[in-house]
């Protein structure tokens, strides 16, 4: 089976691992704080809390920012649940953003009318949040001026987009956005097992949200709120959780990290030989990068017209390439279909139903991508509808 991800595990990960597991500390040791400033020295981010996964980092970046029981929350709606399930966890409201048809990132023109109406119906949402799909980064620079007028939070889910840029600044840098959280699950662009970020520029969200991290409670005297107590106390300041990553998972994350530039050299070649081999016209291929807008590539989605979807997904996947669809809109599952009667989204129901993410990760070898691209073309000139 040809995986459509892959984590990309080599010596120096295990090196690194068996060290910490032969060390003093397997968990809140020194690798935390090493992976967190490393993190923001590559993304340029003033602040990073490292947490157990990117699910936990988004949960936070709601607690940070306030979300209350009822405030509105706008969020993609082609993107994993996780992105609005954080919201729903502090009883937020979830209005979806409709998505461009070809890149499945939100549309920037349908989140102002939103806005409009929001503004108007005097019910602005208290976040926004932006998911760069596939790690092609949504257009920043838009939104916030959206942010700027109608004076919400800008949240970034970049699960996918370590790497990328937009505008030449690197996701995660907080030029555009309040907070922007990571996921380290296997698939994405560097790993940790499970893990995630919450990185910001503003000093107070990042205290609060490294607070919450860790059960709400403080041990360094300076920052208590009961002083001259003995040497023995900590206390507990709000209700916080455990999210914390490990030390071996830190040390995991920073051995991958010096090989990120690597992993990303090797998405971009992919994403720019796999159009060297296809030729029918019924696959459309995603969007190249531009100057400035370089992807992350995390996933390498085309789209195939809607009748031969399902059969592509099922022929392909029975060949033993491991496409997969991502996704299918937040809106459309039980759970949320039980809150309220979300309507269909225009462009989400395009891209979701013709959407499939073949295989790409670095070791993804070229005879392997030339199966995956005969299998395609031959499986589509066999269609019979
Ligand atoms: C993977 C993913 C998440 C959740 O990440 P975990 O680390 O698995 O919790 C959130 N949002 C998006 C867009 C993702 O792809």
């Amino acid at each position: 089976m040809i995986p459509y991800s892959t984590q990309t595990i080599d010596n120096d990960d295990l090196e690194a691992v068996r060290e910490v597991l032969t060390s003093p500390y397997l968990t809140c040791g020194p690798n935390i704080t090493e992976f967190e400033d490393r993190i923001c020295s590559y993304t340029g981010a003033n602040f990073a809390v490292g947490v157990n996964s990117c699910t936990s980092a988004l949960h936070l970046a709601m607690c940070a920012i306030g979300i209350k029981p009822h405030d509105k929350v706008f969020v993609s709606a082609i993107s994993f649940v996780a992105s609005s399930n954080c919201a729903r966890y502090l009883g937020a409201d979830i209005e979806f953003i409709d998505v461009d048809k070809d890149t499945g990132n939100l549309n920037v023109d349908y989140l102002e009318q939103m806005l409009f109406k929001a503004d108007r119906e005097g019910n602005l949402p208290k976040a926004v949040v932006a998911v760069h799909l596939s790690g092609r980064p949504v257009d920043l620079a838009k939104i916030k001026d959206l942010k700027d007028k109608y004076g919400f939070y800008l949240i970034e889910d970049a699960a996918h987009a370590l790497g990328a840029t937009y505008q030449g600044s690197m996701i995660g840098s907080g030029k555009y956005s309040d907070i922007t959280v990571l996921s380290f699950h296997p698939v994405k662009i560097i790993t940790t097992a499970e893990g995630g970020m919450c990185l910001t520029n503003d000093e107070k969200l990042y205290k609060t949200m490294k607070l919450l991290s860790s059960h709400g409670v403080v041990h360094d005297k300076d920052d208590l709120v009961n002083k001259d107590m003995p040497a023995y106390y900590y206390e507990m300041q709000s209700l916080g959780f455990n999210y914390r990553l490990s030390d071996l998972q830190a040390a995991l994350g920073i051995s991958q990290l010096d090989k990120i530039d690597d992993f990303l050299q090797k998405r971009r070649e992919i994403a720019k030989e796999y159009p060297t081999l296809f030729t029918n016209s019924e696959i459309k291929l995603p969007v190249k990068d531009t100057e400035g807008n370089l992807s992350s590539w995390h996933l390498y989605q085309i789209k195939v017209p809607h009748k031969m979807r399902d059969y592509l997904y099922k022929s392909l996947r029975a060949r033993g390439i491991g496409v997969q669809i991502h996704y299918l809109p937040i809106y459309a599952h039980p759970y949320y279909q039980s809150l309220k009667a979300y309507s269909p989204l225009e462009g989400a129901e395009d891209f979701f139903k013709g959407t499939l993410s073949i295989p790409l990760y670095p070791k993804l070898k070229k005879l392997d991508m030339q199966m995956v691209a005969t299998t395609i073309e031959g499986l589509i000139d066999n269609f019979k509808g």
